[in-house]
């Protein structure tokens, strides 16, 4: 599935200190083929992996994650990005009733939404109508009566033996019903095909015209693969919709469909069906089905949880500090990295990821050791040093390296972080308006 594929590539990633261009490369190569193989379509992926390689080479350096790290958050947030980001709402009438047609081919899933969004728009004190205006299988005119009988709302359907055989009169007709009965919601529910045909388009572009729909929903079978384009694209061009819903979420759908037809409509996907029944359905989340199609809800917790205790124990004491007027130092550095360090070994963190626990004890050792040569650098500096790094010339870098067992590049490669850190905490005092950006008191 792509989830698997998608921790076996972030499972590649996991000793790295830092990300190159080339890891960058090769990881956006892996994902665009985890990509294509769970059928995402082409044109989708192409942007995906665009603006993934565009956020993780500008992605600033994440005191709290590591590159693995990184990495399954950019994916992670691109994902919910391509599914539509905070998602839509259903549109109402200014002038009630609020039309919603349901268009898609056969077996979709249109009648059985047409229960549910009924029962759900109930519930929230609306007084919808069903509408029948699939009169092309014998049975599709009782199904939808079962299934407004179920959730409790009115059906409107030609009278058996009454001759009306025409959805685009019956459609036209529901809208006077429902004004004469009081009804604030139409759902129009109409014929699918096995295929797309122009016959069908006709007749669902004819319903359309008739009762100027406020919304047409566009249902779609998740399960289905690189069809999904395809169909998707009829549709938008042949009936025009405003919003799309997934049904049979429920099955093991691989992901791919959700996030083609979100791009290829250029419409929200507003609703999730998820099982038979009509309490199986639910508002459209892009953000859990990002997290379900990268199938890592686990790490992304703890990513999230990282993040959090990263950010609460350091901001309380800077803000401390630069509220009392206080460079920030090589010895805050240090606590800095003690307080990253507390979170756990990073190594548990990224234990929780498929595949790696047998990797842990590598990772650990590999991540204590370099801590342990930043905490050796900043040790083997004088307190003078470490207040006032600027004073840090060659030979004091080189007695440095020696006292610490490292190499001089070493210590300059911690010295320009610093710096960078030091540099940001100025801004931020500046921008807590502290004169001067806050000087430390002898
Ligand atoms: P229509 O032809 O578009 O009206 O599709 P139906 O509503 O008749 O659904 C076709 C079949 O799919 C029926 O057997 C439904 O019970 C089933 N179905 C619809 N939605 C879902 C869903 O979300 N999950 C599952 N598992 N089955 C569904
Ligand atoms: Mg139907």
């Amino acid at each position: 599935t792509l989830s698997d594929r998608l921790s076996g590539i972030f499972t590649k990633l996991r000793g790295k200190g830092k990300l190159t261009d080339a890891d960058i490369d090769a990881t956006a190569r892996e994902i665009r083929l985890a990509l294509l193989e769970a059928d995402v379509a082409l044109p989708v992926v192409k942007a995906f992996i665009f603006n993934l390689k565009e956020r993780a080479r500008g992605a600033e350096v994440s005191q709290a994650l590591n590159p693995a790290q990184q990495i399954i958050k950019i994916v992670h947030e691109e994902l919910i990005n391509v599914l539509g980001g905070e998602g839509r709402r259903l549109q109402f009438a200014k002038t009630a009733p609020t039309v919603i047609m349901l268009a898609g081919l056969q077996g979709a899933g249109k009648t059985t939404l047409a229960g549910k969004l009924s029962k759900w728009l109930k519930a929230q004190g609306h007084q919808p109508l069903l509408v029948a205006a699939d009169l092309q299988r014998p049975n599709a005119v009782n199904q939808l009566q079962v299934v407004g009988g179920r959730a409790g709302v009115d059906v409107y359907a030609p009278e058996p033996g009454s001759g009306i055989g025409d959805p685009v009169k019956v459609a036209k007709d529901s809208i006077d019903v429902a004004k004469r009965t009081a009804k604030d919601i139409v759902i129009v529910d109409t014929a699918g095909r096995l295929g797309i045909d122009e016959e069908m388009m006709k007749q669902a572009r004819d319903i359309r015209d008739a009762v100027d729909p406020d919304e047409v929903l566009f249902v779609i079978d998740a399960m289905v693969g690189q069809d999904a384009v395809q169909t998707a694209e009829a549709f938008r061009d042949g009936v025009g919709i405003t919003g799309v819903v997934l049904s049979k979420l429920d099955g093991d759908a691989r992901g791919g469909a959700a996030l083609s037809v979100r791009h290829v409509t250029g419409e929200p996907i507003l609703f999730a069906s998820t099982g038979e029944k009509l309490e199986d359905f639910d508002l459209f989340h892009p953000d859990r089905m990002a997290s379900r199609i990268l199938g890592m809800g686990d790490v992304l917790t703890l990513i999230e949880q990282a993040e959090q205790a990263f950010d609460e124990d350091q901001k309380e004491k800077m803000t401390g500090k630069l509220l009392a007027g206080e460079t920030f130092t090589l010895e805050d550095f240090l606590d800095q990295l003690i307080a990253v360090r507390r979170m756990g070994p990073i190594a548990n963190i990224l234990g929780m990821m498929p595949g790696m626990g047998q990797m842990k004890d590598q990772l650990a050792e590999l991540d204590d050791s370099h801590f342990d040569k930043v905490t050796a650098i900043i040790r083997s500096m004088t307190p003078g040093e470490r207040s006032n790094p600027k004073i840090l010339n060659g030979s004091r870098r080189a007695r440095i390296a020696n006292g610490s067992g490292v190499t001089v590049m070493d210590v300059n490669q911690l010295l320009n972080r610093f710096a960078d850190a030091q540099k940001m905490m100025k801004q931020m005092s500046g921008m807590m308006g502290l004169p001067g950006g806050g000087r430390r008191k002898a």
